[in-house]
């Protein structure tokens, strides 16, 4: 079939993957085929891109792109019970050993065995079709559209992140960083409580698409203004209960406690791929709580139920929709990172 492939470093190509085709013959007795509809360009698939590797996870053979991804499941196996043709879904792109310690423990997400879609040598689903468990593949409402599902995967992070701060209704936080992470943050940690959500970033055009999402949403520009000062000013001195760290930067990282409140909980997001420093002594005197989170786990039909139920509205961060045959094209846009697009989508041919 098809595909986007990345062949290796700055380069990508769309053509046929016949390698695929023979890894997903054979569908599993719980697994269900799917026809893609919608997949989100992350900015994980545009660093693998541009850099070749994240972290310890590199490019050696070439790999099909894309993770965030809904579709209409095709074919069911014989022992799958909930879902059936024809019906519409979004998928959890990471699959754990059922068997290992970490998914036993409940922590699915950290076992170290996981597949990951577009992590080598794992292929994404940039395709028309894809082979994936039922047990992470995800019923959509009528009244959630595929561009909505596809943002699930990104939103779930925010969701994760918000669930690991234990936000606490009238909590006043912090979010580091305007990018598609820091956005969904912002929206779900507004949906679990927040009175008011101070959102930073260097890039104007990012934080006015901040302030649009919500009028508890205050945007803070960190290049021009003294974000702990804002906050200072606005919370008699006391601080920011929550400070979610989402630019993934080692400056933005050292200064989290600063605006952060007594007894206060930090929550570290952005990926960071060498050690970084940060203020133990600050952080002691609040006695802070840090957190921190790697992808999600158990809040997809969370996420599926509040796009539902209008409790968290992502459609103002589809900024772009591409069709398939420009996929390239789409992901030389992304890496351009154009400053006023959040979320950018690839649609499948039906
Ligand atoms: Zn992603």
């Amino acid at each position: 079939m098809e595909a986007l492939v990345l062949e290796t470093k700055d380069q990508l190509s769309l053509r046929d993957f016949p390698q695929i085709d023979r890894e997903e013959e054979t569908l599993g007795p719980r697994d269900v085929r799917i026809r893609l509809h919608t997949v989100g360009i992350c900015g994980s698939d545009v660093h693998y891109y541009t850099h070749g590797r994240i972290g310890p996870f590199v490019v050696n053979e070439p790999m099909i792109l894309g993770h965030e991804a809904s579709g209409i499941v095709i074919e069911t196996g014989p022992e799958v019970t909930t879902l059936k043709p024809g019906d519409r879904v979004c998928m959890e792109p990471g699959i754990p050993d059922p068997n290992s310690r970490a998914t036993r423990l409940g922590m699915y997400n950290v076992d170290p065995a996981v597949r990951f879609w577009a992590t080598p040598p794992v292929h994404g689903i940039l395709r028309p079709t894809c082979v994936h468990p039922e047990a992470f593949t995800y019923l959509l409402p009528d009244n959630v559209s595929f561009a909505e599902a596809a943002m699930v995967e990104p939103l779930a992070v925010g969701i994760h992140a918000a669930t690991k701060a234990r936000i606490k209704p009238g909590d006043i936080a912090l979010v580091m960083g305007a990018g598609p992470i820091g956005l969904v943050t912002a929206i779900s940690a507004l949906a679990a409580g927040c009175a008011r959500v101070y959102v930073t970033d260097l890039a104007a055009p990012k934080l006015d698409i901040a302030a649009g999402l919500s009028p508890a949403i205050t945007p803070v520009n960190a290049g021009s203004e003294d974000v702990t000062a804002v906050i200072a000013r606005d919370t008699d001195g006391w601080g920011a209960d929550v400070v979610f760290e989402a630019t993934g930067s080692p400056r933005a990282a050292a200064g989290v406690f600063a605006p952060l409140a007594p007894g206060g909980c930090v929550v570290m997001i952005g990926g960071q791929p060498d050690p970084i420093s940060y203020d133990a002594g600050a952080a002691m005197v609040r006695e802070a709580r840090v957190e921190n989170i790697f992808r999600y786990a158990h809040v997809f039909p969370r996420c599926v139920k509040m796009l539902a139920s209008g409790a968290i509205d992502v459609k103002p961060l589809i900024t772009r929709t591409f069709d398939f045959k420009d996929s390239v094209r789409a992901f030389e846009i992304a890496a351009s990172a154009p400053p006023g697009d959040v979320k950018m989508q690839i649609e499948l041919p039906q």
